[in-house]
């Protein structure tokens, strides 16, 4: 099975290392399963629910209780896997990933999951997260013979655990002895030819729950995938907590680390997050509905129609629109049919990058005041563009309300962000920002009225994007 974009194990010898490699952060989503007779179109199914962590690559690892196969490759869930493919995947357990990546090693050796043979036996990972220490790791291993095929931070796990003298029998063992050397983000799905592992970091960056489907056990990054797949959410997997799941049943370890409170990524329902889905003990829905609502409450104003920036803000519109009053309206309206790259005429079409995604419904937003939510202000180029069409489709008065404080740092821990000097909020105050994208008022919410939106401590959430205070370290 070694067609385009897919592989027979091993992955990781689909290309050598490069040494001149951009470290890139895994913004992804993971699924598993254990018992389940379609192992792998299930995973496919809870993969497809994960989309939108997720679209350069996909991969599925199988294991039919005594060896596993791997599938990997570039592009959609949809795209990668069909009927014949799937159908060669037999087995009972499986794991899964989709990988996101805005910039560099869009590649196909750094797809998950990734498989190797090694003193534990075969061992399949898949992780959505990124581990500060990884070099740091890695030049360590490497001086000691590790040879590396990826350039990805997780295979660091591999080789950590492959130096432990734990068989596969001993592998919580070994996981109980690796986990703690290394720091950062990481919830983890790990196969081997009997077992489903299940872990989290310490700090509970990434979510990561449990559900039961039947008889199976499934694992996904997000619950929106059991929705689709008929399985009961059972819970989520707690900080630095190890699910095994295997012919004894479920077992449970805690990895040995102290750490005074979590660092759950905010970000997850400021933007990245389903909806739908339930992170951190919440609907990430209903937490967005909040933070519109804390968005009027701080900055009221007077208008005539709320509107979005679809689809992540719709949310927080619905909840803005709501403590205002003021009637909500699909003012823009997104094309869903939108691939990575298109081809542009030669003679260029002013703003085409967001024309071709968003178009105004003109009719609506003549000579209307509009208060526009949006999730984020990253480089600020989206909102000008944006700003510009609402402006030409007759928009009387643009007031852009974002729903998390400026981004004035890097991500470290999974989200891919550019450089600190990329982010606009890292040079430019908010009155710079406002004549910048051209809009008439700009509002960011407040730190404390974001946090306030959870319903949650904000002592156990990572903020650091916003104040640069990196609860883990930034490596
Ligand atoms: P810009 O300010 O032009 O860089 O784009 C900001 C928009 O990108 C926001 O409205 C979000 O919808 C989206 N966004 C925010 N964070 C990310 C991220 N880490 N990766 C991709 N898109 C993002
Ligand atoms: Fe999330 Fe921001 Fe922290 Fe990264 S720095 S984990 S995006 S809150």
């Amino acid at each position: 099975m070694d067609g385009v974009g897919g592989a027979a194990e091993p992955v990781l010898s689909l290309a050598p290392h490069t040494k001149n490699k951009k470290t890139f952060y895994n913004m992804c989503g993971i699924f598993g399963v254990y018992n389940h007779k379609e192992a792998a179109n299930i995973t496919y199914l809870g993969l497809y629910a994960l989309q939108h962590r997720g679209q350069e690559s996909v991969g599925i690892a199988v294991s039919n209780g005594k060896e596993i196969m791997t599938y990997v490759g570039m592009g959609l869930v949809a795209d990668v896997f069909d009927r014949n493919v799937l159908s060669k995947l037999s087995g009972e357990i499986a794991i899964g990933h989709v990988r996101y990546s805005t910039s560099g090693s869009s590649e196909l050796r750094n797809a998950q999951p990734i498989t190797v043979k090694c003193s534990v036996g075969q061992i399949s990972i898949a992780h959505n997260g990124n581990l500060i220490n990884a070099d740091r790791l890695r030049k360590k291993l490497e001086s000691g013979g590790s040879i590396f095929q990826t350039n990805s931070d997780t295979e660091v796990i591999l080789h950590l655990l492959a130096k432990t003298s734990h068989s596969a029998s001993g592998i919580v063992k070994g996981l109980l002895q690796v986990l703690p050397q290394v720091r950062g983000a990481y919830s983890l799905l790990i196969l081997t030819p009997e077992s489903l592992i299940a872990i989290r970091d310490p700090w509970g960056v990434r979510p990561l729950c449990i559900g039961k489907l039947n008889s199976s056990y499934v694992i996904s990054s997000e619950s929106c995938a059991f929705d689709l797949i008929g399985a009961k959410f059972i819970r989520e997997i707690d900080p630095g907590e190890i699910i095994v799941i295997d012919k004894k049943g479920v077992s449970n370890y805690f990895i040995p680390v102290e750490r005074e409170n979590y660092a759950y990524c905010i970000f997850e329902f400021i933007y990245f997050s389903r909806p739908d889905s339930k992170v951190f003990g919440q609907t990430v829905h209903m937490v967005r509905k909040r933070l519109g609502h804390e968005l009027f409450k701080e900055n009221p104003i007077p208008a005539d129609m709320v509107i979005s920036i679809p689809d992540s803000a719709n949310s927080v519109a619905i909840g803005y629109a709501e403590a205002s009053r003021i009637p909500f309206d699909t003012g823009l309206i997104r094309n869903h049919y939108v691939g990575r790259t298109f081809i542009e005429p030669k003679q260029s079409i002013r703003d085409f990058g967001a024309k071709i995604k968003y178009n105004p419904v003109k009719e609506l937003l003549n000579n209307k005041r509009i208060v526009v939510l949006d999730d984020s202000i990253v480089r600020g180029t989206t909102s000008r563009k944006l700003i510009r069409m609402l402006r030409s489709a007759g928009a009387k008065e643009i007031h852009l309300n974002i729903s998390c404080p400026p981004i004035k740092h890097p991500c470290f821990y999974g989200i891919d962000t550019p450089t600190e000097k990329e982010l606009i909020a890292s040079t430019y105050s908010v009155n710079e920002i406002c004549e910048f994208i051209e809009a008439d008022s700009l509002h960011y919410i407040s730190l404390e009225g974001m946090i306030r939106a959870t319903g949650m401590n904000g002592k156990d959430f990572c903020l650091a994007c916003f104040t640069g205070k990196y609860p883990i370290g930034r490596g």
